[in-house]
């Protein structure tokens, strides 16, 4: 990773901030972004090598756009992209599920991507050379639930756009893959929680990883690390499961 510049999408907690830490130990210089600007500054800071921190939006175009000007200002260019801002949304069934927030989940896990995608895109086209992208799918885009349509749905897509994506960048040597995570404990987690009125037990959810266990911020930014790097140069338009084995158990409604 050393002499790569690397942006990290949602960088300022849970899985986001593991990767850019992971990233900077490796050498590479980090931008981490995140909405929650405060943050992002205090991970930046923490991190051993060059960083810097942006507070963005990643479901506004003009903020993608100043986090990548950020970027190439501070750095002068761009090789790996992690696109992993997210949000679960509320956790409630179909007939109860608001429209706005069923459009606010989409903007956020899905637009994200997608202007994230076609920034980075942008950026290596006009530079001419490779560069790799991981995105943050999930579980949820393998499965189903009864109560968490529009987060599966926006995950769904992001198995979309890593398809779309990939196909367009391969012949550029744009390699783009995406990690599955399955239960994490993060903020997102407790968000879960309260949007539930603290209903919602993930770690009840939970008693169906095989691996009997839930993952670790690292144990996610680990297969990101892998994927962004050179050990994983012939592997694209991949979705990898990091997730004790959660994908291969079927669940049914309670
Ligand atoms: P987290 O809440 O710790 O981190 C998410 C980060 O994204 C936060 O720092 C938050 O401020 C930031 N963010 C939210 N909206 C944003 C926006 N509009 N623009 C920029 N930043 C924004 O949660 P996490 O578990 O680390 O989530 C990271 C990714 O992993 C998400 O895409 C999530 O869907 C995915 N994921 C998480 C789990 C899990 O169990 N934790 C499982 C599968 C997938």
């Amino acid at each position: 990773m050393k002499g790569k510049v690397a942006v990290v999408t949602g960088a300022a907690s849970g899985i986001g901030a593991a990767t850019a830490r992971r990233l900077s130990d490796a050498g590479a210089s980090v931008v981490v972004v995140d909405v929650d600007s405060e943050g992002a500054q205090k991970i930046a800071a923490g991190l051993p090598g060059p960083a810097l921190a942006v507070g963005a939006d990643v479901s506004r175009e003009e903020d993608v756009e100043r986090y990548v000007q950020a970027a190439l200002e501070r750095f002068g260019r761009i090789d790996l992209h992690h696109l992993n801002a997210g949000i679960t949304g509320p956790f409630v069934e179909l007939p109860d599920l608001g429209a706005d927030e069923f459009d606010h989940v989409m903007g956020v896990n899905l637009r994200g991507p997608f202007l994230g995608l076609r920034a980075a895109f942008r950026h290596y086209r006009e530079r001419g050379t490779g560069g790799a992208i991981v995105l943050t799918a999930s579980i949820a885009s393998l499965r189903g639930s009864h109560d968490l349509l529009a987060y599966q749905t926006s995950k769904h897509g992001v198995l979309g756009l890593l398809r779309g994506a990939a196909m367009y960048g391969g012949p550029m040597g744009v390699r783009v893959n995406a990690v599955a995570p399955g239960l994490v404990p993060t903020g997102l987690f407790t968000a879960a929680k309260d949007a539930s009125g603290g209903g919602n037990d993930m770690l009840q959810r939970g008693t169906t990883v095989p691996l009997r266990r839930t993952g670790t911020p690292d144990e996610i930014a680990a297969v990101v690390a892998f994927l962004l790097s050179d050990d994983a140069a012939y592997v694209h338009g991949e979705v990898v499961s990091a997730d004790g084995g959660s994908a291969i158990v079927s669940t049914v409604r309670p």
